[in-house]
């Protein structure tokens, strides 16, 4: 579990609050931080890394107290939104091995690479991989220490389809048991995760399930995609609907009119 106690946080030499008064609780599964650009997604990520230390409030990952990243080593794994810094290479293979070596992991590198897809790419250079790739290879070493908390900065940027219903799979199978948390503004991506915490302007504004909050009119319109908001009261919806769901109603609607 990771507990958030009225956490506030602002950078030095800056006058404003970025983290204002967060309290929240994170257990096992996945949970997505969403919210705009510059709301402190990837700001509250750090903190609970131990990169940063909040100025008031605290934070506890498994009931100890952060205040370092070193106090979080061997628990916590961190993959940054540029997979590049991430990465030490200098193969694919490589990169995950020294990975499951300094973590004590209990997997083993072939295991990984069938997990992700990447048995193709096993041999190749870091340098060489395309940036979808490189993250794909990210996510895969963070997934391969085992660590009992992963975070993660918006790790969907650069996949396509194929790579990000690899993640995803990965991602459920592995959810139960360990916490995840991912900053996103990634909707095809947060709309499947357990938990959703919502934050604009430093604050926590709501958080819950995603058919509880996440497709509400309200939420939809506080993250800006009013499109979907306008077609969807149209053909007379009052919240957001999956693909399918969506399908259902208009086919009702047909049957109505028939
Ligand atoms: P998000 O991940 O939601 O886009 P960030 O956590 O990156 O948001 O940033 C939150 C706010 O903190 C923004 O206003 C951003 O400009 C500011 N910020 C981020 N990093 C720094 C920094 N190193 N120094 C000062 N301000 C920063």
């Amino acid at each position: 579990m990771i507990r958030l106690k009225n956490v506030w946080f602002r950078y030095p030499r800056s006058m404003d609050w970025c983290i204002k008064d967060i309290t929240a609780k994170i257990g096992t599964g996945i949970t997505a931080i969403t919210g705009p650009n510059g709301s402190g997604k990837t700001t509250l990520l750090r903190l609970i890394a131990g990169f940063y230390k909040p100025q008031k409030g605290y934070i506890e990952v498994f009931g100890k107290k952060i205040s370092s990243y070193t106090d979080n080593l061997g628990t916590v794994i961190y993959v940054p939104s540029n997979p590049r810094v991430f990465t030490v290479g200098p193969t694919v293979k490589k990169d995950i091995e020294k990975i499951i070596t300094s973590f004590k992991s209990r997997y083993n590198v072939n295991e990984i690479l069938d997990l992700f897809n990447l048995r193709e790419l096993a041999n190749r250079k870091i340098f060489q991989l395309s940036e979808g790739e490189h993250r794909l290879l990210a996510l895969a070493s963070a997934i391969a220490s085992d660590a009992k908390v992963i975070l993660m900065d918006e790790p969907t940027v650069g996949l396509d389809k194929t790579f990000r219903e690899v993640l995803l799979t990965v991602l459920r199978k592995m959810g139960e048991k360990k916490i995840i948390l991912i900053a996103t503004n990634d909707l095809r991506l947060a709309s499947r995760a357990d938990d959703i915490l919502l934050i604009i302007n430093g604050k926590l504004v709501t958080s819950g399930k995603p058919q509880e909050i996440y497709y509400t009119e309200e939420f939809i319109r506080k993250v800006g995609i009013s499109e979907i908001v306008e077609f969807c009261t149209y053909v007379g919806l009052s919240r957001i609907v999956s693909p399918q769901e969506l399908a259902e109603h208009l086919r009702s609607l047909v049957t109505k009119n028939v």
